[in-house]
């Protein structure tokens, strides 16, 4: 797989004058990755959230559409993890943190006058906290702000759709793809943390008791998934279809900035 570079479009990478001198700031989004440094069972380096959040942006924007454009912050990397307490290899902020610098880039970047902040995050953990902090934005400075989802990987078993939710089947295939020699599948196994079928209604994920889990609960490896079923064939699908959809949000995103360039001045 090439791996296309993206640092015409990373503002760090941009002097002041151009980033003052950018023409398309009220429509084109700033793309903000948020990632993790976790652990991800003994086959996958612990960044892989971090780095699949560069992995998206390479291949995404690249395959951005014609008029579409964009603009790329520098990477959230620490997340809010602390799911997985007790495994080496995580790195954590907490929630109050990552609001603040999530806050701090929204505000910023609307001061340069930029119109619009697109989060693609790639941790869940980071999910219930950037849900209200990008609204928070939104009201306080007048943004546009909010989450690119890549489509779902297709043709994954009803077990992993539904408890394959870390260093499973999916994510493996990912890396295998995008970075194969981080990864080794010698180790992989598979661990799921609830079956299909399973009696009873408390799950960590899908179920409608849903308990508040750490990792060390529903996992003795750190993964929940088939590992060993994940292969680079599948990743290579799996990123191609994800990356044509993310561009296609973006694309999305600068339409609706250019139907309405100012948010900040709509009534209250
Ligand atoms: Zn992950």
């Amino acid at each position: 797989m090439t791996f296309p570079s993206y640092r015409d479009r990373y503002l760090p990478a941009m002097t002041l004058r151009r980033i003052r001198e950018l023409p398309d700031k009220a429509w084109a989004p700033v793309i903000l990755a948020t990632g993790a440094i976790e652990q991800h069972g003994p086959h996958l380096p612990v960044a892989v959230d971090a780095l699949m959040g560069q992995v998206w942006l390479c291949l995404a924007l690249a395959r951005l559409p014609a008029g579409a454009s964009c603009y790329v912050a520098p990477p959230i990397t620490i997340g809010k993890s602390n799911e997985h307490t007790g495994f080496p290899g995580t790195l954590m902020i907490s929630r109050d943190t990552l609001r603040s610098q999530v806050l701090a880039v929204a505000r910023q970047v609307r001061a340069w006058g930029f119109g619009s902040l697109a989060v693609i995050n790639t941790h869940g953990g980071n999910v219930p906290v950037l849900v209200p902090t990008l609204r928070e934005a939104r009201a306080a400075y007048g943004l546009r702000a909010g989450m690119l989802t890549a489509k779902a990987a297709s043709g994954i078993s009803a077990q992993e759709a539904a408890f394959g939710i870390h260093a499973g089947e999916v994510e493996t295939s990912w890396v295998m793809a995008a970075a194969g020699r981080l990864v080794d599948p010698s180790k992989a196994v598979c661990e799921f943390p609830a079956r299909l079928g399973d009696p009873g209604l408390v799950r960590p994920v899908n179920a409608p008791a849903l308990a508040a889990w750490a990792s060390r609960d529903l996992s003795r490896s750190g993964i929940m998934g088939d590992a060993t079923a994940a292969t680079a064939a599948k990743g290579e699908r799996w990123l191609e279809e994800g990356a044509a959809s993310l561009a296609e949000a973006i694309a999305e995103v600068c339409r609706a900035g250019r139907a309405e360039p100012d948010p900040g001045t709509r009534g209250p």
